[in-house]
């Protein structure tokens, strides 16, 4: 039942509760003007539409990734320790063998999560390459020794002979971000490749039934009114789940020294996204730890339903089994 001191945009906005149907781009935009005394009524909706159209679980989704292959990347994404134009210290090596990936998806089998993903450096893979073929062969592996395991991939732009290929070897989910509006992509993340790529890529995958995991990072420099215009562009996507990373500002990257944006700038654009998404799994990635702090858990209470567990591709994170406590926990308040 909604309270009658509720603020007119959240009363509005209980709509998608009660229907399901997301809000438009004008609440959106409404719901960013919301005073910071606001901000946890607004997650309170988030999370009630969470729990009633994206609860299929009755917990969250937890997913874990290897970097198979680091550094020494071409493209200039502004905020990543990979890229060669940045000079990050980092650990840098080719692609893993088949033999230490199984070993990382035994460790995440074991741990109890249930989709593990398999991440390259680079631009992409726009033809079957042998470096391909060995990734193709890790996937077959994964599925014969651990079959319960859900196998997803996130190797960049994709052209497609290897879209089909990956199509026919099973992958649960593949993840490629558009990491923020499309229309700022070039100014904020990279100029050696476009939106318009990763775009084409995510279209080649659903035209062969592939799932499709895309959100973006926040924190790069984009306001609330473009951080709105990332939401929607992902409705138009057929996008499965959406990660939201916060930007971790790496040393010897262009965007060290970035303000970390407020904690209830970050909880507001959680909440705006599952009002855009009321059945999707939004997962909680990147800067969880480092920038949310304390207040992770209340993502968790503000429309996210899913989060990145293990570490990231080259910061650490919180241990699975402390995670899986805090998911635990979490779930009571379903
Ligand atoms: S995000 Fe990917 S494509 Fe961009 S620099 Fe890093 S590894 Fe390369």
């Amino acid at each position: 039942m909604q309270s009658t001191t509720l603020h007119p945009y959240i009363a509005a906005a209980y709509r998608v509760l009660e229907t399901g149907e997301p809000i438009t781009q004008a609440e959106a935009y409404k719901l960013a003007e919301l005073p910071g005394e606001l901000v946890l009524d607004l997650a309170s909706l988030a999370h009630k539409v969470k729990s009633r159209y994206a609860n299929e679980a009755e917990t969250l989704h937890a997913c874990s990734i290897m970097n198979a292959k680091s550094g020494v990347c071409g493209e200039n994404c502004r905020f990543c320790a990979q890229s060669r134009h940045n000079n990050a210290s980092i650990e840098v090596y080719d692609l893993a063998s088949e033999e230490s990936v199984l070993i990382e998806a035994r460790n995440c089998v074991a741990e109890g999560v249930s989709h593990f993903g398999i991440v390259t450096s680079g631009y992409g893979y726009k033809a079957i390459t042998p470096e391909f073929q060995r990734l193709l062969g890790m996937i077959d592996r994964l599925h014969a020794e651990l079959p319960a395991l859900n196998v997803c991939t996130s190797l960049g732009v994709l052209g497609e002979a290897p879209a089909a290929a990956l199509a026919a070897h099973g992958i649960a989910h593949y993840n490629i971000n558009i990491q923020v509006a499309p229309d700022r992509y070039h100014d904020l993340i990279a100029d050696t490749h476009t939106a318009e790529e990763r775009i084409q890529t995510i279209k080649l995958l659903r035209k062969h039934n592939i799932s499709v995991c895309c959100g973006g990072i926040l924190g790069v420099g984009e306001t609330m009114q473009e951080r709105i215009a990332m939401i929607f562009a992902l409705q138009e996507l057929d996008v499965t789940v959406i990660p939201l990373n916060i930007l971790v500002p790496i040393k010897g990257t262009p965007l060290a020294g970035k303000e970390p944006l407020s904690v209830a700038d970050i909880v507001k654009t959680f909440a705006i996204c599952r009002l855009a998404h009321p059945r999707k799994i939004i997962k909680f990635a990147a800067g969880r730890e480092t920038i949310m702090k304390d207040f992770q858990g209340l993502l968790m209470l503000s429309g996210a339903n899913g989060y990145l567990t293990g570490g990231y591709l080259t910061t650490r994170g919180r241990d699975v089994a402390d995670d899986r406590r805090f998911a635990s926990q979490i779930a009571s308040f379903n």
